[in-house]
């Protein structure tokens, strides 16, 4: 759901961005310190005065997933947020409490892998893909939204420069033959079988998984909905994004 334009205070303003709202944490008697993903910045924090007073406006369109406009005065350092135009708050999202719980996890990693304040609208868009089409689908659907979820989760390994070679082995260069193959973090992609009996750290990735990591690489994130699948195929999935976050995230 889009939500109509309404200035809600303006002061001074010397940047304006896009943002989606990964998190916040309260500092001081009454100010909260906003962690953001700009299009025009890449990840950063900006600080907010008097947010949590009572009286306060901006902080209703500073929730945790909102996509907001973001109006900042500079005085020191950074500068501080003075205005907010709500531009979509993600409401059905909110409606669905498993699938909110999915996209808050997705966040906090999110959080976790882009450490860099760098530009990347590439970034942007695939964040914004992802809970627009979370946000449209119509009734809770875990394995839908977990589709969703590690396609982006993918996409977004891939993105931050990490390899993700699903054709090959990272270790001889053989072409991948489907059954029994390997996944290794640290070369970031997939490990034959021959090689894997010479010892590493890796786990298995089944033909599946290694299908749908292709898919999600090759496709847009709006358009993963399409695949079709059994919740219990994608747990193998699940250990492999789990291993690749780890060793990059630490
Ligand atoms: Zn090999």
């Amino acid at each position: 759901m889009r939500v109509g334009k309404c200035i809600i205070f303006f002061k001074k303003v010397d940047y304006k961005y896009q943002a989606i709202v990964l998190g916040k944490y309260d500092v001081a008697e009454t100010d909260r310190i906003y962690v953001l993903y700009t299009r025009e910045a890449g990840k950063i924090r900006l600080p907010a005065h008097g947010v949590r007073k009572p009286q306060a406006k901006l902080a209703g369109n500073l929730e945790t997933l909102a996509h907001s406009e973001v109006f900042v005065a500079r005085a020191r350092g950074k500068g501080r947020i003075t205005g907010v135009i709500p531009v979509d708050f993600f409401a059905s999202i909110k409606e669905k409490i498993h699938t909110m719980e999915k996209v808050f996890w997705v966040l906090g990693i999110f959080d976790r892998l882009v450490t860099q304040e760098e530009k990347d609208e590439r970034i942007f868009e695939l964040l914004l893909g992802y809970l627009r089409a979370i946000d449209a689908a119509e009734v809770e659907d875990a394995t839908k939204t977990d589709i969703f979820t590690y396609g982006f989760i993918f996409k977004l390994l891939h993105l931050l420069g990490y390899g993700l070679e699903m054709s090959k082995c990272v270790a001889c260069g053989a072409m991948l033959k489907p059954g029994e193959n390997f996944f290794e973090s640290e070369r970031g992609g997939t490990v034959c079988a021959a090689c894997a009996a010479r010892g590493g750290k890796r786990v298995k990735i089944t033909d599946e998984a290694v299908k749908f990591i292709r898919l999600f690489l090759e496709n847009k994130i709006e358009n993963l909905g399409k695949i079709k699948a059994e919740e219990k195929k994608l747990s193998n999935l699940k250990l492999v994004a789990s291993e690749a976050i780890k060793w990059i995230a630490g």
